[in-house]
């Protein structure tokens, strides 16, 4: 499976903003952004240009980043959103917010996007009582998400339940059983990414 495999804390330093993308650490004084607040490289401390376009592209890089979404995949979900119905970057960020990598962070199953990748990849975790090993599996409404019977990963998950604040309202996670459900699909106020997605759809538009 093709992912971003670069440092962490750079991407992260390159946006200007947490993007909670390594877990635990990323709630310390450990954090590479609490650290060195400005962007890696030679130039990072430099004034860099703010042109119409750069924006829109930074916007677009961090979003990928934040799902852990490569390019090729990224626009694709673009393009699957701008043939949807409604708002095009609200059905972008509904899709992203939707793979099965990202609702097991927001169900406090796992510590990061990564952390939750490996989790499925390696077969932890079913979808209505079958095995799915795929990270971009688009979660749809009453899906019953629960962990595989034979996984040998409960004591990694249940440290990682540990760290989450509150599930969101369209899922509902019981963390002793360690299994979910998905009431429904996100509105776009419950979609919590530090993304703004019109300027994404502007930038593809072009
Ligand atoms: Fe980003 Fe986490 Fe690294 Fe901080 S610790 S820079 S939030 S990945």
């Amino acid at each position: 499976m093709a992912r971003e495999t670069g440092p962490q804390c750079k991407q992260c330093r390159r946006e200007g903003q947490k993007l909670f993308l390594k877990g635990e650490r990323c709630l310390t004084d450990k954090c590479g952004v609490e650290r060195r607040s400005y962007p890696p490289g030679e130039h990072g401390r430099g004034r860099q240009k703010q042109s119409e376009y750069r924006v829109q592209l930074r916007e677009k890089q961090k979003a990928r980043r934040y799902y852990g979404v490569l390019e090729k995949q990224f626009r694709i979900y673009y393009e699957k959103a701008s043939r949807q119905q409604g708002v095009t970057g609200e059905n972008l960020l509904r899709m992203l917010e939707c793979r099965f990598d990202n609702v097991l962070v927001r169900l406090g199953f796992a510590a990061s996007r990564r952390q939750a990748r490996q989790l499925i990849l390696h077969g932890h975790w079913t979808v209505n009582g079958r095995r799915v090993n795929i990270p971009s599996y688009q979660l749809r409404d009453d899906d019953v998400i629960a962990i595989h019977a034979e996984s040998t990963a409960t004591q990694v998950i249940r440290d990682a339940t540990e760290l989450t604040g509150q599930v969101p309202a369209w899922l509902q996670a019981d963390h002793d059983s360690l299994t979910a459900k998905v009431l429904r699909r996100p509105e776009r106020r419950e979609i919590a990414a530090p993304v703004q997605e019109q300027l994404i759809v502007e930038l593809y538009s072009k």
